[in-house]
């Protein structure tokens, strides 16, 4: 194993501690980006009163602010645990690398499945992002277009 997962294992050690303290579920996470620590936190569900404040979440939204960008690419999550399936997807939207973790998630409650219930105006919610789009595309078709004209 390399000794640098280790060290930064052992950061993300330390924020899991601090939620152990505070008598949260003790997982911690740090991200690194080109042997800079750019983003550690610890569980804080309860004392955020925020069922997201999982620390992958909380850690990938310091190093995004640390980045000035919303892309993770290249940089490396350390959890204490397995991210769970929401942190994972975070994790996914952030484009990060790689993601080294200590041990398994463990079962969790069993929790009821939300309703869902889909096409409740579905044109006017999808009207929005077709504009979304097109402007998207107007604005990179401008950014070309200044690029070729130099
Ligand atoms: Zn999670």
């Amino acid at each position: 194993m390399p000794l640098i997962d280790r060290i930064y294992m052992g950061e993300a050690l330390k924020e899991a501690r601090k939620a152990l303290e505070a008598g949260e579920v003790p997982v911690g996470a740090v991200v690194v980006h080109r042997r800079q620590l750019i983003g550690r936190a610890h569980h804080q569900t309860h004392a955020l009163n925020d069922p997201t404040a999982h620390a992958p979440m909380i850690a990938i939204t310091q190093a995004a602010n640390a980045l000035g960008s919303r892309w993770l690419k290249s940089a490396t999550l350390y959890a204490t645990v397995k991210p769970c399936p929401m942190c994972a997807g975070a994790l996914t939207l952030a484009g990060v690398e790689r993601v080294v973790y200590g041990a398994p998630a463990r079962a969790s409650r069993r929790r009821r499945a939300v309703a869902l219930r889909g096409r409740v105006l579905p044109s006017e919610c999808t009207a929005l992002l077709v504009a979304y789009q097109r402007r998207r595309r107007q604005r990179q078709q401008l950014t070309m277009e200044r690029c070729r004209s130099g």
